[in-house]
Protein backbone atom coordinates (compact mmCIF):
# COMPACT_ATOMS: atom_id res chain seq x y z
CA UNK A 1 0.00 0.00 0.00
CA UNK A 2 1.18 3.50 -0.21
CA UNK A 3 0.34 6.37 1.02
CA UNK A 4 1.72 10.39 0.41
CA UNK A 5 3.15 12.97 2.45
CA UNK A 6 4.20 16.46 1.01
CA UNK A 7 8.03 17.14 0.88
CA UNK A 8 9.72 16.86 4.03
CA UNK A 9 12.02 19.75 5.71
CA UNK A 10 15.10 19.37 7.32
CA UNK A 11 14.76 22.61 9.55
CA UNK A 12 18.83 22.64 10.08
CA UNK A 13 21.52 21.45 8.41
CA UNK A 14 25.49 21.22 7.63
CA UNK A 15 25.89 20.07 4.19
CA UNK A 16 29.44 20.08 4.44
CA UNK A 17 29.48 17.38 6.90
CA UNK A 18 28.26 14.97 4.23
CA UNK A 19 32.07 14.75 3.21
CA UNK A 20 32.84 14.42 7.39
CA UNK A 21 32.60 10.69 7.19
CA UNK A 22 36.25 8.86 7.16
CA UNK A 23 37.95 11.98 8.15
CA UNK A 24 41.06 11.51 9.93
CA UNK A 25 40.94 11.00 13.89
CA UNK A 26 41.48 14.34 16.08
CA UNK A 27 44.60 14.64 17.51
CA UNK A 28 43.41 13.92 20.23
CA UNK A 29 39.71 12.16 21.74
CA UNK A 30 37.63 15.24 22.82
CA UNK A 31 36.76 15.56 25.90
CA UNK A 32 32.85 17.68 25.77
CA UNK A 33 31.22 19.88 23.54
CA UNK A 34 33.98 22.66 23.64
CA UNK A 35 36.30 20.14 22.48
CA UNK A 36 34.31 18.42 19.90
CA UNK A 37 34.01 21.82 18.11
CA UNK A 38 37.55 22.63 18.30
CA UNK A 39 38.81 19.15 17.51
CA UNK A 40 36.27 18.17 15.11
CA UNK A 41 34.28 21.17 13.26
CA UNK A 42 36.83 23.89 13.36
CA UNK A 43 39.46 21.99 11.71
CA UNK A 44 37.46 20.65 9.26
CA UNK A 45 35.13 24.26 7.71
CA UNK A 46 39.22 25.19 7.54
CA UNK A 47 40.23 22.37 5.09
CA UNK A 48 36.87 23.24 3.16
CA UNK A 49 37.39 24.69 -0.09
CA UNK A 50 34.47 25.70 -3.38
CA UNK A 51 35.12 22.04 -4.54
CA UNK A 52 34.40 20.01 -1.37
CA UNK A 53 31.52 22.62 -0.58
CA UNK A 54 30.20 21.54 -3.90
CA UNK A 55 29.85 17.90 -3.89
CA UNK A 56 29.25 17.56 0.04
CA UNK A 57 26.09 19.59 -1.16
CA UNK A 58 25.66 17.35 -4.17
CA UNK A 59 26.01 14.34 -1.62
CA UNK A 60 23.71 15.62 0.88
CA UNK A 61 21.35 16.53 -1.43
CA UNK A 62 20.73 13.61 -3.25
CA UNK A 63 20.59 12.04 0.17
CA UNK A 64 18.25 13.95 1.42
CA UNK A 65 15.82 12.73 -1.83
CA UNK A 66 16.45 8.83 -0.92
CA UNK A 67 14.74 10.14 2.22
CA UNK A 68 12.40 11.98 0.72
CA UNK A 69 13.03 15.54 2.47
CA UNK A 70 12.71 17.82 -0.23
CA UNK A 71 14.02 20.96 1.85
CA UNK A 72 16.87 21.51 3.37
CA UNK A 73 17.55 24.52 6.09
CA UNK A 74 21.35 25.01 5.50
CA UNK A 75 23.67 26.56 8.08
CA UNK A 76 27.53 27.02 6.26
CA UNK A 77 30.79 27.88 7.62
CA UNK A 78 34.31 27.83 5.40
CA UNK A 79 36.67 30.39 6.50
CA UNK A 80 39.25 29.65 3.87
CA UNK A 81 36.29 29.70 1.09
CA UNK A 82 33.81 32.24 2.13
CA UNK A 83 32.84 34.42 -0.72
CA UNK A 84 30.79 32.57 -2.89
CA UNK A 85 30.07 29.60 -1.25
CA UNK A 86 26.14 30.24 -0.19
CA UNK A 87 25.89 30.16 -4.08
CA UNK A 88 27.90 27.02 -4.72
CA UNK A 89 25.76 25.12 -2.26
CA UNK A 90 22.33 26.72 -3.89
CA UNK A 91 23.31 25.73 -7.19
CA UNK A 92 24.50 21.85 -6.19
CA UNK A 93 20.87 21.59 -4.81
CA UNK A 94 19.01 23.24 -7.35
CA UNK A 95 20.86 21.04 -9.71
CA UNK A 96 19.90 17.55 -7.89
CA UNK A 97 16.30 18.99 -7.51
CA UNK A 98 16.12 20.06 -3.48
CA UNK A 99 14.54 23.08 -1.99
CA UNK A 100 17.58 25.10 -0.18
CA UNK A 101 17.66 28.04 2.57
CA UNK A 102 20.85 29.35 3.06
CA UNK A 103 23.29 30.90 5.38
CA UNK A 104 27.13 31.51 6.18
CA UNK A 105 27.64 31.36 10.00
CA UNK A 106 29.23 34.34 10.90
CA UNK A 107 32.04 34.61 13.63
CA UNK A 108 34.60 36.11 15.20
CA UNK A 109 37.03 33.26 15.19
CA UNK A 110 38.79 34.63 12.65
CA UNK A 111 38.58 37.80 13.99
CA UNK A 112 37.42 41.16 12.71
CA UNK A 113 38.14 40.32 8.88
CA UNK A 114 36.61 37.03 9.20
CA UNK A 115 33.18 38.06 11.01
CA UNK A 116 33.09 40.64 8.18
CA UNK A 117 33.63 38.36 5.71
CA UNK A 118 30.98 36.03 6.70
CA UNK A 119 28.47 39.22 6.82
CA UNK A 120 29.23 40.12 3.11
CA UNK A 121 28.48 36.66 1.85
CA UNK A 122 25.17 36.77 3.27
CA UNK A 123 24.61 39.97 2.30
CA UNK A 124 25.62 39.10 -1.37
CA UNK A 125 23.80 35.70 -1.02
CA UNK A 126 20.27 37.46 0.00
CA UNK A 127 21.04 40.94 -2.63
CA UNK A 128 18.50 39.72 -5.15
CA UNK A 129 15.59 39.05 -3.24
CA UNK A 130 15.18 35.48 -4.87
CA UNK A 131 17.20 33.00 -3.33
CA UNK A 132 15.63 31.58 -0.08
CA UNK A 133 17.86 32.48 3.21
CA UNK A 134 18.63 33.61 6.42
CA UNK A 135 21.42 35.65 8.25
CA UNK A 136 23.50 32.77 9.79
CA UNK A 137 25.70 33.73 13.22
CA UNK A 138 27.86 30.32 14.59
CA UNK A 139 26.45 31.32 18.33
CA UNK A 140 26.82 33.95 20.73
CA UNK A 141 29.77 32.95 22.33
CA UNK A 142 31.82 33.04 19.50
CA UNK A 143 30.57 36.55 18.50
CA UNK A 144 31.10 39.79 19.55
CA UNK A 145 28.43 42.37 20.50
CA UNK A 146 28.94 44.28 17.72
CA UNK A 147 28.86 41.16 14.93
CA UNK A 148 25.52 40.39 17.37
CA UNK A 149 23.97 43.74 16.16
CA UNK A 150 25.15 43.70 12.57
CA UNK A 151 24.10 40.35 12.04
CA UNK A 152 20.55 41.28 13.28
CA UNK A 153 20.94 44.15 11.06
CA UNK A 154 21.95 42.84 7.87
CA UNK A 155 18.24 40.24 8.58
CA UNK A 156 16.17 43.17 9.12
CA UNK A 157 17.78 44.96 5.85
CA UNK A 158 16.38 41.41 3.80
CA UNK A 159 13.79 40.75 5.48
CA UNK A 160 14.94 37.83 6.92
CA UNK A 161 15.38 35.78 10.04
CA UNK A 162 18.95 34.83 11.90
CA UNK A 163 19.91 31.12 12.09
CA UNK A 164 21.83 30.66 15.06
CA UNK A 165 23.45 28.06 17.75
CA UNK A 166 21.88 28.74 20.60
CA UNK A 167 23.10 26.72 24.12
CA UNK A 168 23.98 24.13 22.68
CA UNK A 169 26.87 23.69 25.03
CA UNK A 170 26.41 24.78 28.52
CA UNK A 171 29.25 27.52 27.84
CA UNK A 172 26.94 29.93 25.31
CA UNK A 173 26.01 33.10 26.30
CA UNK A 174 22.55 33.23 24.58
CA UNK A 175 21.40 35.98 26.85
CA UNK A 176 22.92 38.52 24.01
CA UNK A 177 20.50 37.64 21.50
CA UNK A 178 17.54 38.12 23.15
CA UNK A 179 16.98 41.88 22.60
CA UNK A 180 17.78 40.68 19.17
CA UNK A 181 15.45 38.04 18.26
CA UNK A 182 12.29 38.47 16.06
CA UNK A 183 9.67 35.47 15.41
CA UNK A 184 11.64 34.74 12.07
CA UNK A 185 14.93 33.77 13.89
CA UNK A 186 15.91 30.14 14.10
CA UNK A 187 17.12 29.00 18.15
CA UNK A 188 19.05 25.95 16.66
CA UNK A 189 19.46 23.37 19.60
CA UNK A 190 18.05 25.25 23.23
CA UNK A 191 19.09 22.53 25.19
CA UNK A 192 20.82 24.52 27.80
CA UNK A 193 18.29 27.23 27.98
CA UNK A 194 15.69 28.52 30.62
CA UNK A 195 12.38 28.01 30.31
CA UNK A 196 11.91 32.03 30.64
CA UNK A 197 14.78 32.94 28.25
CA UNK A 198 12.61 35.38 26.50
CA UNK A 199 14.10 35.07 23.05
CA UNK A 200 11.88 34.78 19.92
CA UNK A 201 12.00 32.25 16.82
CA UNK A 202 11.38 28.76 16.22
CA UNK A 203 13.49 26.32 18.36
CA UNK A 204 14.72 23.86 16.14
CA UNK A 205 15.51 20.41 17.91
CA UNK A 206 18.41 18.25 16.58
CA UNK A 207 17.95 14.86 19.08
CA UNK A 208 20.32 12.60 17.45
CA UNK A 209 23.59 15.28 17.03
CA UNK A 210 22.70 16.46 20.87
CA UNK A 211 23.15 12.59 21.91
CA UNK A 212 25.96 12.55 19.55
CA UNK A 213 27.46 15.68 21.24
CA UNK A 214 26.59 14.38 24.65
CA UNK A 215 25.04 17.87 25.49
CA UNK A 216 21.85 16.78 27.26
CA UNK A 217 18.26 16.43 26.27
CA UNK A 218 16.68 19.87 25.10
CA UNK A 219 13.30 19.23 26.52
CA UNK A 220 11.70 20.81 23.74
CA UNK A 221 8.05 20.60 24.65
CA UNK A 222 9.12 22.85 27.81
CA UNK A 223 9.23 25.87 25.30
CA UNK A 224 6.29 28.37 24.18
CA UNK A 225 8.25 28.63 21.00
CA UNK A 226 7.25 26.53 17.59
CA UNK A 227 9.49 23.61 17.72
CA UNK A 228 11.02 22.12 14.51
CA UNK A 229 13.19 18.79 13.43
CA UNK A 230 16.97 19.28 11.80
CA UNK A 231 19.53 16.59 11.87
CA UNK A 232 22.90 19.42 12.39
CA UNK A 233 24.33 17.78 9.22
CA UNK A 234 24.21 14.11 9.99
CA UNK A 235 22.05 13.24 7.21
CA UNK A 236 18.50 14.45 6.41
CA UNK A 237 16.58 11.15 6.89
CA UNK A 238 13.32 12.97 8.56
CA UNK A 239 11.26 10.34 9.46
CA UNK A 240 14.27 8.65 11.37
CA UNK A 241 14.78 12.28 12.96
CA UNK A 242 11.02 12.18 13.88
CA UNK A 243 10.87 8.76 15.52
CA UNK A 244 14.18 9.51 16.82
CA UNK A 245 12.32 12.81 18.66
CA UNK A 246 9.55 10.72 19.74
CA UNK A 247 11.71 8.18 21.60
CA UNK A 248 13.71 10.99 23.18
CA UNK A 249 10.93 12.92 24.42
CA UNK A 250 9.37 9.29 25.78
CA UNK A 251 12.77 8.63 27.62
CA UNK A 252 11.84 11.76 29.37
CA UNK A 253 8.50 11.42 29.82
CA UNK A 254 6.48 8.55 29.10
CA UNK A 255 2.96 10.74 28.21
CA UNK A 256 5.09 11.58 25.57
CA UNK A 257 3.30 11.19 22.10
CA UNK A 258 4.00 10.40 18.15
CA UNK A 259 1.78 13.30 17.56
CA UNK A 260 3.85 15.53 19.66
CA UNK A 261 7.01 14.78 17.59
CA UNK A 262 5.11 14.99 14.24
CA UNK A 263 3.84 18.28 15.01
CA UNK A 264 7.46 19.28 15.37
CA UNK A 265 8.29 17.36 11.91
CA UNK A 266 5.09 19.74 10.47
CA UNK A 267 6.40 23.01 11.69
CA UNK A 268 9.16 22.59 8.91
CA UNK A 269 6.28 23.78 6.61
CA UNK A 270 5.68 26.60 8.09
CA UNK A 271 9.58 27.60 7.67
CA UNK A 272 10.05 26.11 3.93
CA UNK A 273 6.05 26.20 3.12
CA UNK A 274 6.83 25.35 -0.93
CA UNK A 275 7.63 21.73 0.00
CA UNK A 276 4.01 21.67 0.59
CA UNK A 277 3.71 21.70 -3.33
CA UNK A 278 6.03 18.37 -2.96
CA UNK A 279 5.18 14.96 -3.00
CA UNK A 280 6.53 11.71 -1.50
CA UNK A 281 4.83 8.52 -2.12
CA UNK A 282 5.78 6.21 0.87
CA UNK A 283 5.68 2.46 1.09
CA UNK A 284 3.47 1.95 4.30
CA UNK A 285 0.39 0.93 5.20
CA UNK A 286 -0.84 4.46 7.38
CA UNK A 287 0.76 8.22 7.24
CA UNK A 288 -0.50 7.72 11.44
CA UNK A 289 2.45 9.04 13.57
CA UNK A 290 1.54 6.56 15.77
CA UNK A 291 1.99 3.94 12.75
CA UNK A 292 5.33 5.83 11.23
CA UNK A 293 6.91 5.62 14.95
CA UNK A 294 7.17 2.25 15.11
CA UNK A 295 8.11 1.84 11.34
CA UNK A 296 11.93 1.96 11.11
CA UNK A 297 13.62 2.02 7.83
CA UNK A 298 10.20 3.76 5.49
CA UNK A 299 11.20 5.08 2.07
CA UNK A 300 10.21 7.02 -0.49
CA UNK A 301 9.08 4.80 -3.63
CA UNK A 302 9.03 7.92 -5.80
CA UNK A 303 9.58 11.96 -5.00
CA UNK A 304 8.12 14.88 -6.95
CA UNK A 305 9.27 18.21 -6.40
CA UNK A 306 7.18 21.16 -7.90
CA UNK A 307 5.14 18.39 -10.08
CA UNK A 308 8.18 17.23 -11.45
CA UNK A 309 9.98 13.59 -10.57
CA UNK A 310 12.85 14.14 -9.58
CA UNK A 311 13.14 10.33 -7.76
CA UNK A 312 12.21 7.14 -8.62
CA UNK A 313 14.31 4.74 -6.83
CA UNK A 314 17.35 6.64 -8.07
CA UNK A 315 17.90 10.29 -9.24
CA UNK A 316 16.42 11.68 -12.43
CA UNK A 317 17.84 15.30 -12.46
CA UNK A 318 21.55 14.10 -12.09
CA UNK A 319 23.66 11.24 -12.04
CA UNK A 320 23.66 9.77 -8.81
CA UNK A 321 26.64 7.50 -9.50
CA UNK A 322 28.85 10.34 -10.46
CA UNK A 323 27.67 12.52 -7.71
CA UNK A 324 28.93 9.63 -5.23
CA UNK A 325 32.19 8.94 -6.96
CA UNK A 326 33.24 12.91 -7.31
CA UNK A 327 32.28 13.48 -3.74
CA UNK A 328 34.43 10.58 -2.40
CA UNK A 329 37.30 12.14 -4.74
CA UNK A 330 37.03 15.18 -3.13
CA UNK A 331 36.36 13.85 0.11
CA UNK A 332 39.87 12.30 -0.07
CA UNK A 333 41.37 15.57 -1.18
CA UNK A 334 39.72 16.99 1.77
CA UNK A 335 41.13 14.86 4.50
CA UNK A 336 44.41 14.84 2.97
CA UNK A 337 44.04 18.55 3.56
CA UNK A 338 42.58 18.05 7.33
CA UNK A 339 45.55 15.76 7.83
CA UNK A 340 48.19 18.36 6.80
CA UNK A 341 46.82 21.12 8.84
CA UNK A 342 48.96 20.91 12.36
ZN1 LIG B 1 24.35 23.05 13.68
Amino acid sequence: MTVSTPGLVCAHHHLYSALARGMPAPPRTPGGFQEILELVWWRLDLALDLEAIEWSAKLGALEALERGTTAIIDHHESPNAIEGSLSVIAGACQEVGVRISCAYGVTDRHGPEGAAAGLAENDRFLGDGEREGYVGLHAAFTCSDDTIAAAAELARKHDVGVHVHVAEGDADTWQRLVDHSDDDWLIVHGVHLPDDHGLRGTLVHNPRSNMNNSVGYARPARFDLPIALGTDGIGADMLEEFRLAYAAARADDVTATPDRAWGWLQNGWDLMPTALDDRVFWAVESADPWHLAFTPGTSPLEVEVDGEVVWDGEPTLVDGDEIRAKATEAATKLHARLAALD
